[in-house]
């Protein structure tokens, strides 16, 4: 590990793991985030809603530095998030992404794909690196599919492998970005009892997602996101019972009439 990018910025505050202050966000002249403050504590699990260009996935990517904040201070596990940082593979090697359309190596087997990471990012040796890889595609119950290629596979399988990809560089949060929302109806089921799954593990997770009853079921928090804005945030029972705002109140009815 290249500790000199993150000497003096290291969070004394062990148990955040996601700390996000203050936190705006420009598309050129476009404001896409706008004074975001969010803590996110090892082993919660945090729902994001809100209409589609609300900044869901934008707020979620400046986590993994796949998009640049330009105000305001983000810590992704003790490491600060900046534009001079040197060593953003050190970032990424803690938090685990999963997209909604897989992004999984098409020219890779189901096995390479989990293995990639540990063996490039991490110099795992190639037999660790294998064990680890049956170790999660058999937490996402689909180590039979190893030796396969992506396109063989169906959607909600496809997204399994994704999720077990992730979790084979054993990060420090996992973070979500409408995970289900490319998948045919009949495989939303198994990509949320697996995500359930992992919920029920401990895992620290963010998940941006409209699957309410997901949220409901898994969620410690649910953030309502508008305009580039946190509107709302509160425990799933309070936040689908009463609502405070305007907004989130229409959200809910739209999104709950379905
Ligand atoms: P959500 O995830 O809530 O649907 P996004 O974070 O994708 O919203 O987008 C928030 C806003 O930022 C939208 O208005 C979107 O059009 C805009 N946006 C997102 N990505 C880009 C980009 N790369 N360049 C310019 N505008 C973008």
């Amino acid at each position: 590990m290249d500790h000199t990018a993150c000497q003096g910025e290291l969070d004394a505050d062990v148990d955040k793991i996601i700390e996000a202050q203050n936190v705006s966000k420009w598309y050129g002249n476009f404001k896409a985030l706008t004074d975001i403050n969010l803590t996110v504590r090892k082993g919660e699990r945090i729902v994001i809603c809100g209409p589609s260009g609300s900044g869901k996935s934008t707020l979620i990517r400046c986590f993994n530095r796949l998009e640049a904040h330009q105000q305001g201070e983000i810590w992704v596990n003790g490491i600060r998030l900046h534009s001079k940082m040197r060593n953003v593979t050190e970032v990424r090697k803690n938090v685990g992404m999963v997209f909604q359309h897989f992004n999984l190596f098409p020219h890779m087997t189901v096995l390479m794909n989990c293995m990639a990471a540990p063996m490039w990012l991490r110099g795992m040796p190639k037999e660790e690196a294998t064990d680890i890889a049956f170790k999660f595609l058999e937490r996402v119950r689909i180590p039979e599919q190893a030796d396969k290629y992506p396109a063989q596979l169906s959607g909600g399988q496809q997204q399994r492998v994704a999720i077990a990809r992730s979790l084979c560089m054993e990060p420090a949060v996992m973070l979500f970005d409408e995970p289900t929302s490319a998948l045919d109806p009949e495989m939303v089921a198994e990509v949320l009892e697996t995500m359930t799954s992992l919920a029920r593990d401990g895992m620290t997770m963010v998940c941006v997602t409209h699957e309410m009853g997901f949220a409901r079921a898994v969620a410690d928090r649910v953030i309502f996101m508008d305009r580039g804005h946190i509107v709302e945030e509160g425990n799933p029972h309070d936040f689908f019972t009463d609502p405070q705002h305007e907004r989130t109140k229409v959200f809910l009815s739209q999104i709950l009439r379905h």
